[in-house]
């Protein structure tokens, strides 16, 4: 049995807890929510009064929050992680934040003599509560093997990317190409539909010939050839348009910064960029068959 803390318990973050509990370790949980402290209580979580309490003691800390300010604050504020864990303590943020945040948060938690990785993950809500997430992380061997059991626990895939910030370059760059693959897959199907060519038609095609894609056999934007695909209950999320505008960001704000060429990543963000702006954050991201469509 390890001592845990579990720092965000929001949609992603109470289902990991409560598998690491599950797990049979005992997990101290925090969140500025109480309800989610609550929530995380009767799922068998000890409930923290402050990120202090949670993580004095800690073998291991894990994050899942929102954003890369969140992070920083939370590790290294006044009354971080690194004030009031054991030095010993391995660090495990799975929060998605920009690359440049997670080099300077492993840096500092390297000057502070913490191990710690990156380990943004892959997979919505019901991978979280299931357990089946996929791991893309950054950090030292030492950092990634003290991490890896526990990732293993909450996923069912661990992927080790490198050195710190490689979990969310892997994770920026596929989702990037995700975004993009879904226009295009939109485009696709409407443009067939509208030159007569019906969507299952086009699916049983083009699924086994060369524009084949997951956005395509697993997620398919147009209603009927994917029955789980959020296209077949209007396009309720799934991945919402708020999440993808995020990690597109991300990915584009990483792109200057490295002089690498994302055009159709522009393209990408614009089109879900102009959806957020018009109120369709909720909306599922292969919901932009709507507006390909011209029905929104
Ligand atoms: P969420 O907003 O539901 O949960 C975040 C939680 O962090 C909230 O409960 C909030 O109260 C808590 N929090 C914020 N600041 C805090 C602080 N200083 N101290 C303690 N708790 C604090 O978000 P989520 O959907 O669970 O997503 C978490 C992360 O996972 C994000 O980085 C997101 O991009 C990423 N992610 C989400 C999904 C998804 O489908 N929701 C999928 C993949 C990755």
């Amino acid at each position: 049995m390890t001592k845990i803390a579990f720092i965000g318990l929001g949609n992603m973050g109470s289902g990991m807890c409560a598998n690491l509990v599950g797990a049979g370790h005992e997990v101290t949980a925090f969140d500025l929510n109480p309800d989610a402290i609550k929530q995380a209580e009767s799922k068998g979580a000890r409930p923290a009064a402050s990120l202090g309490e949670a993580v004095s003691g800690a073998e291991i800390v894990v994050t899942m929050l929102p954003a890369g300010k969140h992070v920083l604050e939370v590790y290294f504020g006044e009354q971080g992680v690194t004030t009031h864990a054991p030095s010993t303590a391995a660090l495990i943020d799975c929060s998605t934040i920009s690359v440049d945040e997670a080099r300077e948060a492993a840096d500092k938690a390297k000057a502070a003599g913490f191990l710690m990785v990156d380990a943004p993950v892959s997979g919505g809500t019901a991978a979280a509560d299931a357990g089946t997430l996929t791991f893309m992380v950054g950090g030292p061997d030492a950092a990634f093997e003290a991490a890896k059991p526990f990732l293993e626990i909450m996923g069912k895939n661990v992927f080790h990317a490198g050195p710190a910030g490689n979990g969310q370059v892997a994770k920026i760059a596929n989702n990037m190409l995700l975004g993009i693959s879904m226009v295009g897959t939109c485009e696709a199907f409407n443009l067939a539909e509208k030159l007569g060519l019906d969507a299952q038609t086009f699916f049983n095609i083009a699924s086994t010939a060369s524009g084949q894609c997951w956005s395509m056999t697993s997620y398919c934007p147009a209603p009927g050839p994917v029955p789980a695909a959020p296209s077949n209950r209007d396009y309720q999320p799934g991945f919402a348009v708020a999440m993808m505008l995020k990690d597109l960001k991300l990915a584009l704000g990483a792109a200057e910064t490295a002089g690498a060429n994302v055009e159709f990543g522009k393209l990408a963000e614009t089109t879900y960029a102009n959806l957020s702006a018009d109120g369709f954050d909720g909306l599922d991201f292969s919901g932009v068959m709507k507006r390909v469509r011209g029905e929104i």
